[in-house]
């Protein structure tokens, strides 16, 4: 449903030129979730502000880069072609691709009603009259969990706390009936017992509605909870993927490792923010070779600060970018 092929995003700054997404390679497949995790400053919100061609105007996809959509009615779009302003794009963010975010805010409008900005959406992407499009709003409502939905539907979004503030920020992006959900740490901000409600809710609706989904997270925890594949990203580069499940239950890269053991237990429920001892490198100081040498446990001298790791294959459906893992080419060179 969708591709992402090689791409690489870079900026012309006033220091110069910054390539924060190196090469990265996905697909989301139909139905599924893809769980896109790295800390901040690892090129996760770029590389999917991409799909929808919502980067900056000094941002620039490489020629390489290819980004492929294929629609409800089966047309395929080649999207990184696409003009940012085309009406194709247009159709694409408003009704076949929906965005949630942290902040529910951005999302709302301050002069109306959350009802009447959803039965907007419905009437405008499913072609129903004003009352079957209430009708179907409040159902969602209901569906998101807003308890007293036909109250809720006629207030502004100040009006709700910020729980039910994300909730109705689903709801609403789920109102044009997409068939792919990105979703960019909308759970960051929500408390830890909201925050496990609105990951099952988000689940659960992605399953009844056989939509995709690309779920964006710091967290592996988070991960773990919703997604079938994930991605982890490291300074602009896929550093591992494959099935969660097999992540999870034997991380191949260090970087994974490493994140892996910080996922809280689920009695302690602490969040620790600096999982892997240092800082991530900024874009513009990335290092050689691999760009996590510099805060690897297990970097082998001589090599992985020289040449960066290719992608291998480590089983039908993960792969990793580590030298580790590629002992042909290590004895090659
Ligand atoms: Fe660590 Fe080397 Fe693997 Fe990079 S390539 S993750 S530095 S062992
Ligand atoms: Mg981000």
């Amino acid at each position: 449903m969708l591709s992402v092929k090689n791409l690489s995003i870079s900026f012309d700054t006033d220091e110069g030129r910054i390539t924060p997404v190196r090469d990265v390679s996905f697909f989301v497949p139909q139905g599924k979730t893809l769980g896109i995790v790295g800390e901040s400053g690892s090129g996760k919100s770029v590389s999917t502000k991409a799909l929808m061609r919502l980067l900056p105007g000094n941002a620039k996809l490489s020629p390489e880069s290819e980004i492929l959509y294929r629609t409800k009615t089966g047309h395929e779009l080649a999207i990184h072609s696409l003009k940012p302003s085309s009406r194709e794009l247009g159709r694409l963010r408003g009704g076949e691709i929906g965005m949630i975010f942290q902040e529910p805010m951005a999302s709302f409008s301050p002069v109306y009603s959350v009802g009447n900005q959803m039965m907007e959406a419905i009437r405008l992407h499913r072609g129903v009259g004003k009352g079957e499009a209430r009708a179907i709003a409040l159902d969602m409502l209901n569906r998101v969990g807003i308890s007293n939905a036909a109250h809720r539907i006629d207030q502004y979004s100040h009006e709700m706390s910020g729980g039910m503030r994300q909730r109705a920020m689903i709801a609403l992006a789920l109102s044009a009936g997409p068939a792919l959900l990105i979703a960019d740490e909308p759970t960051t901000a929500l408390d830890v017992t909201i925050q496990a409600q609105v990951l099952e809710l988000m689940r659960e609706l992605q399953q009844d509605l056989g939509m995709s989904m690309i779920f964006i997270t710091h967290d592996l925890g988070v991960i773990a909870q919703i997604a079938d594949e994930v991605a982890v990203m490291y300074l602009g580069t896929i550093v591992e993927r494959g099935a969660t499940r097999d992540v999870l239950r034997a991380p191949k890269h260090p970087y994974t490792q490493g994140l892996l053991k910080a996922i809280p237990s689920i009695n302690t429920l602490q969040q620790r923010l600096n999982p892997v001892p240092g800082d991530i490198p900024s874009p513009s100081e990335r290092p050689s070779g691999c760009p996590f040498h510099t805060r690897c446990p297990d970097a082998i001298a001589g090599v992985c600060d020289r040449k960066p790791p290719r992608e291998i294959a480590v089983s039908q459906t993960s792969a990793v970018r580590c030298w580790l893992h590629d002992q042909d080419a290590r004895n090659a060179a």
